[in-house]
């Protein structure tokens, strides 16, 4: 599963953090996840308690901020919300459109004890 491995990744770097400043156990891990990240963000939660098992991050919460999808059209350069990978220019119809945030996959801050 895609997420799982996101999950595993995200509180291996965490832990790695974690043990670098001296810190026993994290308490929260905070990730910036984009609409267009392709995240789905309850199957994220889902995997990430069990990812945390026998971890620095057993028993943390996992804070996730969404980010909003926005890009530009490169036809005439109108700037707009995206929710989707089909996104059309709402001005002149054109695919040509390039994202410009809301593919966001980071991890923001990890709080340790
Ligand atoms: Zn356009």
């Amino acid at each position: 599963m895609h997420e799982m491995s996101i999950a595993m990744n995200i509180v291996d770097i965490a832990c790695k953090e974690a043990q670098s400043e001296g810190a026993s156990t994290i308490s929260i891990i905070e990730l910036d996840v984009g609409k267009l990240a392709g995240v789905m963000i309850d199957s994220l939660k889902f995997c990430y308690d069990s990812v945390c098992k026998n971890t620095l991050a057993e028993g943390s919460e996992l804070v996730i901020n969404e980010i909003s999808g926005s890009g530009h059209c490169l036809d005439c350069a109108t700037e707009f919300e995206i929710d989707s990978f089909m996104a059309l220019c709402p001005n002149c119809e054109s695919y040509k459109v390039d994202i410009n945030q809301g593919r966001e996959l980071r991890l923001k801050a990890v709080t340790v004890n």
